[in-house]
């Protein structure tokens, strides 16, 4: 019985099914643990009607390899080795070059498309769909959580023990209210209007023409324009996509239940095209306007936690480190949460959790606060809103040097690799980055 109990694996209860929860299961699972996924949505997502593009760096596409198969995730995305800044002026429909990274090495992705080759990777049993977490218990001694969940089809709750109870539940992480009630969420002070043009049935659009002539670099480059009214980023997914975004100053729109993200009216959209017309270069706003369905993300993010775990209860991901987009952080901060998860897990075993955690703890908080921090500060001077030790950025004025303030590569720990997971981060990627 003794000698069973050894063998026991130790086990890892996941809420979350999204980046960060099943980045977290192949994490886990490397490390020698059994791990299960809890996750609200009744199914997979189905193709790409779900979320939009997102920049993958290099770490993350590391990591990635090693979880799925290294040829997909090439053939999924697309380079963006050049970050490119420049300055719309919309009433005179120019725009004039601020400044040029082109050692950028990010890959664009579909959120879909990076959620199915994570998910289709996993052994199928492992993340239970349609099951909504609802609350947790931590045993007297610590060494086990029991977890109940809402399995959604059947109204049924069912109950689940790990050694382990990892939050992979997103900005507004329930399991992190627990432990930090009074946590709130900071709106940023402006919304995402977004969207992804599928021209894959009309390869020869005027549209898509007229844009790839206005922004020749379109395919290996994350474009950043920067107008009187905030700023806009296109690039370009893989089947015929174009991914944009526009960060427009408004005050925190009213969201329905629990979410950040909204469908919007027909009128609402329409406003927005009008608004863009005044800002934006014609190229661009076309794109705008023959998007389906674009849609409306309000940006927040919160302060720097103090820590990351209670006992054996971890969080991980958005739930983790609310933070603005403007970093590109977000869905790279997941990945490499979870797999330093994982090595710290490895490293000292089950019967070691706290120091695990511990050291989980110590590499990701410092990365994750400054981040956050940074990502604040860069969305506001994006957004020419104030901060109190400079002036807003001119967009229309500033020369090249003064636009380099714009890199995303400035971010604290821009491409580090914690040295935990330098063995899985060969010569060949030290390489790439340096
Ligand atoms: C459907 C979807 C589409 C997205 N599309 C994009 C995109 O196009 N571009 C981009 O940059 N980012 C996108 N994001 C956000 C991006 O995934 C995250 O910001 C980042 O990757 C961090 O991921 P996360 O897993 O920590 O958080 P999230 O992606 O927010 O995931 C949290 C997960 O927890 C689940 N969850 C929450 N509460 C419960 C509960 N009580 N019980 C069970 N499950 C629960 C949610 O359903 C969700 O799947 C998207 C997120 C989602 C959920």
């Amino acid at each position: 019985m003794e000698k069973e109990e050894a063998r026991r694996k130790a086990k890892a209860v996941v809420v979350g099914g999204s980046i960060a929860g099943i980045s977290c299961a192949h994490a886990l699972i490397a490390a020698g643990w059994d791990v299960v996924v809890l996750e609200k949505t009744l199914s997979p997502p189905n193709g790409c009607a779900t979320g939009a593009g997102l920049g993958l760096d290099m770490v993350s596409m590391k990591l990635i390899k090693k979880w799925t198969q290294p040829q997909l995730l090439q053939l999924l995305s697309l380079p963006m080795n050049i970050e490119h800044e420049q300055a719309t002026d919309g009433d005179e429909k120019i725009t004039r070059t601020l400044s040029r990274d082109e050692h950028f090495n990010f890959r664009a992705m579909h959120w879909a498309d990076l959620h199915s080759l994570l998910y289709s990777s996993l052994q199928q049993d492992i993340v239970l769909w349609g099951h909504s977490f609802l609350s947790f218990c931590i045993s007297d001694d610590k060494t086990s959580a029991k977890v109940q969940a809402k399995v959604l089809q059947t109204n049924e709750t069912v109950e689940i023990v790990g050694d382990l109870l990892v939050a992979a539940d997103g900005c507004l992480s329930s399991i992190r209210e627990t432990f930090l009630p009074d946590l709130k969420l900071r709106y940023s002070g402006y919304n995402a209007w977004r969207g992804v043009l599928d021209y894959s049935n009309n390869e020869n659009s005027e549209t898509v023409i007229a844009l790839k002539k206005a922004y020749p670099d379109l395919g290996n480059c994350n474009y950043f324009d920067i107008g009187s009214e905030g700023h806009a980023i296109l690039y370009e997914l893989i089947n015929q996509r174009v991914n944009w975004i526009w960060y427009h100053n408004q005050p925190e729109p009213k969201f329905k239940g629990n979410s950040v993200t909204a469908k919007v009216s027909g009128d609402m959209i329409e406003d927005m095209y009008e608004a863009a017309e005044k800002v934006w270069m014609p190229e661009l706003v076309k794109v705008m306007r023959e998007t389906k369905e674009p849609f409306l993300n309000a940006i927040y993010d919160a302060e720097p936690l103090d820590q990351l775990y209670w006992d054996n209860v971890v969080l991980i991901g958005d739930a983790a480190h609310p933070i603005s987009p403007h970093g590109g952080r977000s869905t790279n901060m997941s990945i490499l949460d979870a797999a330093v998860l994982g090595k710290c897990l490895e490293k000292w075993g089950p019967e070691n959790l706290s120091s695990a955690l511990d050291e989980y703890q110590s590499i990701r908080l410092v990365v994750a606060s400054e981040q956050v921090l940074f990502s604040r500060r860069m969305g506001r001077i994006k957004q020419r809103l104030p901060l109190p030790d400079r002036d807003l950025f001119d967009h229309a004025a500033a020369s090249r040097e003064e636009s380099q303030v714009l890199h995303l590569r400035n971010i604290p720990y821009f491409n580090h690799i914690p040295p935990i997971l330098a063995p899985d981060c060969n010569s060949s990627l030290q390489s790439c980055i340096l």
